[in-house]
């Protein structure tokens, strides 16, 4: 490692650690998850044009009209999965790989879909660098991967029209699955849990995604 690399990589440390005070100010609470955004460096998942502004609570592009989400919106939902060890979690829309890898850090199986395969094939290049082992396809992932079902928790990264019935039908007895819903402008956050069978849900609102594209997202 050559001197301006030590820097670097020093500087990224200091805003990661300010990164996870501001998650925490804005009410993030679960320890495990922090532990896991603090570990996973994020400067890796974003493109270089970006690089300095790896750490700031914002989306940035990642390239075929799509973005890394937002830390905030990263850490609301997967605090929301209450992923345990082990879990088998499904990812919609693996786009840079990063939502991915804190789900790894916190111990979770991941199998994730894209639709976009030159992100996906980005992702996985990036994942396996890293060393984060998770199995993914390229695909509409409205439909789900039932060959995996069913999951303990299912995180979808764009906003639907509605939840699609594949997915709700993979769900685990007791498993959680968080989606956001709402039309193209803005969407609210639901937290569905299954319950002997029957979906209850609680809602956060006020999010902004880029759109869920597929046979049942939007066409
Ligand atoms: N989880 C990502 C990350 O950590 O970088 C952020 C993903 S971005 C906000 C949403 C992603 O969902 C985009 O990459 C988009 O191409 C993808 N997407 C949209 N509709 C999809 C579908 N039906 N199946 C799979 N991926 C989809």
């Amino acid at each position: 490692m050559n001197h301006l690399e030590g820097q670097k990589k020093s500087r990224f440390q200091v805003e990661r650690e300010e990164m996870i005070e501001l998650l925490r100010t804005r009410g993030i609470k679960d320890e495990r998850l922090l532990a896991a955004m603090q570990k996973v460096e994020r400067h890796h998942f974003v493109d270089l044009p970006f690089k300095n502004r790896s750490y700031d609570d914002s989306a940035l592009p990642i390239g075929s009209q799509q973005t890394i989400s937002q830390p905030y919106t990263v850490a609301i939902m997967t605090e929301a999965l209450a992923v345990r060890p082990g879990d088998k979690i499904l990812e919609i829309g693996t786009g840079s790989g990063y939502q991915a890898a804190v789900l790894v850090e916190m111990g979770a199986r991941v199998f994730s879909i894209e639709r976009h395969v030159s992100l996906l094939n980005e992702a996985r290049k990036r994942l396996e660098q890293l060393k984060y082992d998770i199995v993914s396809k390229a695909g509409d992932g409205t439909l789900g991967w039932k060959d995996f079902s069913p999951f303990d928790g299912i995180i979808v990264t764009a906003a639907a029209p509605d939840v699609p019935e594949p997915l709700s039908e993979q769900l685990q007895e007791g498993g959680r699955f968080v989606i956001p819903i709402g039309d193209l402008n803005v969407q609210d956050l639901y937290v569905i849990t299954k319950i002997h069978q029957k979906l209850s849900s609680r809602k956060i609102t006020g999010f902004k995604f880029v759109p869920l594209i597929g046979k049942k997202g939007w066409q």
